[in-house]
Formats: structure tokens, C-alpha cells, sequence
């Protein structure tokens, strides 16, 4: 299968954007957490107003956004990116290699190969064109695959008819939405919109987790261990019974679907003190306030047993289930994501999603905001692998999307 023009131009804007080295850093509290997610929001938005684009602004936090007029009646969509790569404890400089698949491992490089052993999906891809990592980094079609789908799409925009589209760009969303929480919604005032930001065949993903943060700190009563009888109260024991109060059962390890779990995610203690991290999750808005309550209760719990250490629980929403934003009147974002789909020539597999993405913020203010694929797999990882088929099947789809013909 030879590529297409449209296939030329995606693979062209892939390797420009992936160039860029744009690892978020969730060490740094700044938005953006990294030199490289702005170096990159600033090339995407001088060729935004090369396209046409109207409005194009950068913020402060690097977010970026541009609005392209249109001639349709219908909603304004929303296109939403992410500039930022995950950082993993790969290398933040990433050198895509496009390789045909002749059925044979793939070898990357630094001692890594793709196997259609341990990836059978390669099987559909046979003969065709990859794009793959050299074994050192991720790949980043997650989400650079995005950008540059996005990007194609508004280049062919002028010749074709589409209501008002707006596009958003936002960094560090692999580290807490961050981007995203920054960006002043006025400038992404949309009926609907789309995050490209998944893996797999056709897929799409509007099911998502509700996810929270508890955090909480134990204050103790340190003492030598001469005079510490009936004095000295640990925090550091007191965290281990407040764990114990938690269904084993009911963690990551333990669950899938749409089972919803506490992780505890990191216990962090001395003498005197010690702060538990805990991650909520569950598709299920009920059993998401149930899982925040029974933290609370077990806070009061162990305070009562321990009346003598001062405990403090801190519960914070990080975003909400995509699902919960839709109804009767919103539901055609994604009646018409499905038709989109279909017109590639395939069927949409909705995915449980566990885990979130900017449109699982955007949802929760009103903008719904389905997940498509992007066309890349094992995202996150040096076996992040874009079959360059799956990539214009990603174009085609946002297309037919901002054309209106599904
Ligand atoms: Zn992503």
C-alpha cells in the first residue's frame, strides 16, 4: 500500500512536531513545566496563522488557541491536543523512524525490538508503513499524532465548507490535566468538543474515570525511647492501620472495566509525621462520593483510636466521568464521532477508558468532549508504535468531523 498525498503530508508534520523535545516535567509546579512544550506551541501557532487561523494566542501558560470562521450553520467544534511527551524515564528527544512491516520483529534499537509476537495487532499493518521509536523514548504519538492530524486537517480546510471551528493546544496534560486547568475557557467557547489522545483500532472513548486525591497527614507525638512508654505515638503505624481500613480487593491490581479502586500511591513518614497519598477512582459517580466518604470515615476512625495524633484529611476532584456531562441535548457529539468513524470504514469501539484526558476536565465545565484515537498503540512506552494507515484513518475521522460529511 503506497501512501497518499494526505499520508505525506501527516508523516511530514509528525517528524516537524516530534522534533521538538516537549516532556512535561511534574517536578516543576510551573505551567508549562518545560522550555520545549512553549518552543512548540509557538511554531504551531505561526502556522495556524499561515492557515488562516484568526485569534491565535499563546498564553502565558503556553496554551494555545485559534479560531477558523466558518460558512456552515451547526455547532462550533472544539479540536483539543496536547504539546507536552510523558515522561517515563525515557529520553525526552525523541528520533521517529518510519520502517515498512514485512512481518518480521522490528528491530528499534538500544537492545529494543517490536515483536508481532507479543503485539498480534501488527498483523493488520502487514506490508505497510510504521512509525516506531529507536528503542531510547516514547514515540509521542501521544500526542503529537494529534497535532499533526489537526494541523493537516485545517490545511485542506479552505477548500471545503465547515461551521466555526475552534483548536486548543495545551500543554502538561500527562501530568494532572495541568494545561488544560490553565486555559481560559472564553477563548474555547465550543458546542462540542474532541481530545485526540487515544490508543487502539477506532477507537473512541467517552466513559472515563471520576478521579480525586486524598491526602493525609498524620501529626504524631515523638519521643526517646527512654521516656517514650505511654508518650511517643508513631504516625508512621498509625498510616499502616489507616491503610488497613481499604478493601484489598479494590485496587488497581485487583480491578478492570468499570471497577473503580483506591491506590494507595505513596506513604511518606519520619518520627514526627507522615502524609498518605491516596488516588480515587470509579466510572461511577455514586461510588466515586461513596469511595471520597469512606476515606473520611476512616479518618474519623483512626483520629478516635488515636485521639492523641492530629490527622487531616484534604480531598480534592481532579476531573470528572466524560459520560456524565452528555445527555439528550449533547448527545450528537458523539452520534456524530460514530458516523465519522463509520465513514473510514470502520466500526467506532467505545472504550472503558481508566484513566482521563483533557476532555474529562472539559466535560465537567460543560463542554462535552469525546476521546478519538490518534492511531498510534502501547502509548507510554518505547513499543509506542503509528501505523501510518491508522494515523489517516485518525485524519479522515476529525475530517469528516469538521466537514460535517459522515
Ligand atoms: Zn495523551
Amino acid at each position: 500500500m503506497e501512501a497518499t498525498s494526505i499520508a505525506h503530508e501527516l508523516i511530514a508534520r509528525f517528524f516537524r512536531y516530534a522534533a521538538v523535545s516537549s516532556q512535561s516535567d511534574a517536578s516543576r509546579s510551573s505551567v508549562p513545566t518545560s522550555d520545549g512544550q512553549r518552543v512548540l506551541a509557538r511554531m504551531l501557532a505561526g502556522e495556524l496563522r499561515e492557515l488562516g487561523g484568526v485569534d491565535v494566542v499563546i498564553d502565558d501558560f503556553a496554551c494555545l488557541t485559534a479560531r477558523f470562521p466558518g460558512n456552515l450553520p451547526g455547532p462550533t467544534l472544539g479540536f483539543c491536543a496536547h504539546l507536552d511527551t510523558v515522561d517515563v524515564g525515557l529520553s525526552p528527544v525523541i528520533h521517529p523512524q518510519l520502517v515498512r512491516f514485512a512481518g518480521q520483529p522490528i528491530t528499534l534499537g538500544n537492545g529494543h525490538v517490536l515483536d508481532p509476537q507479543q503485539y498480534p495487532v501488527l498483523g493488520d499493518y502487514l506490508g505497510e508503513e510504521i512509525i516506531c521509536t529507536d528503542g531510547t523514548s516514547v514515540l509521542g504519538s501521544d500526542d503529537k499524532a494529534a497535532l499533526a492530524s489537526i494541523m493537516t486537517a485545517l490545511s485542506n480546510l479552505g477548500h471545503a465548507d465547515h461551521p466555526d471551528i475552534v483548536v486548543a493546544f495545551v500543554p502538561d496534560e500527562e501530568i494532572g490535566l495541568r494545561g488544560v486547568k490553565s486555559l481560559d475557557l472564553s477563548r474555547f467557547d465550543v458546542d462540542g468538543a474532541y481530545t485526540i489522545d487515544c490508543e487502539g483500532q477506532a477507537t473512541i472513548a467517552y466513559e472515563t474515570f471520576n478521579a480525586g486525591q486524598a491526602v493525609v497527614e498524620i501529626v504524631g507525638v515523638p519521643a526517646h525511647p527512654m521516656s517514650a512508654k505511654g508518650v511517643l505515638i508513631n504516625p508512621n503505624l498509625i498510616a499502616h492501620d489507616f491503610i488497613s481500613l481499604f478493601d484489598r480487593s479494590q485496587t488497581p491490581e485487583c480491578t478492570e472495566g468499570r471497577e473503580g479502586y483506591i491506590w494507595v500511591q505513596s506513604i511518606d513518614g519520619n518520627q514526627a509525621r507522615t502524609i498518605v497519598t491516596l488516588n480515587i477512582r470509579d466510572h461511577n459517580k455514586q461510588k466515586f462520593a461513596e469511595r471520597k466518604a469512606h476515606i473520611r470515615a476512616a479518618v474519623t476512625e483512626i483520629q478516635q483510636r488515636y485521639p492523641r495524633a492530629q490527622i487531616v484529611c484534604d480531598i480534592t476532584d481532579i476531573y470528572g466521568n466524560i459520560a456524565d456531562s452528555l445527555g439528550p441535548d449533547n448527545q450528537w457529539v458523539v452520534d456524530d464521532l460514530r458516523a465519522a468513524v463509520a465513514s473510514t470504514g470502520r466500526e467506532a469501539r467505545p472504550l472503558i477508558m481508566r484513566g482521563g484526558t483533557d476532555g474529562s476536565y472539559l466535560s465537567t465545565q460543560g463542554i462535552p468532549t469525546p476521546n478519538i484515537f490518534t492511531g498510534g498503540f502501547n502509548f507510554h512506552s518505547v513499543h509506542e508504535f503509528l501505523p501510518v494507515s491508522e494515523f489517516e484513518r485518525s485524519y479522515r475521522t476529525i475530517w469528516a468531523l469538521m466537514t460535517r460529511e459522515f
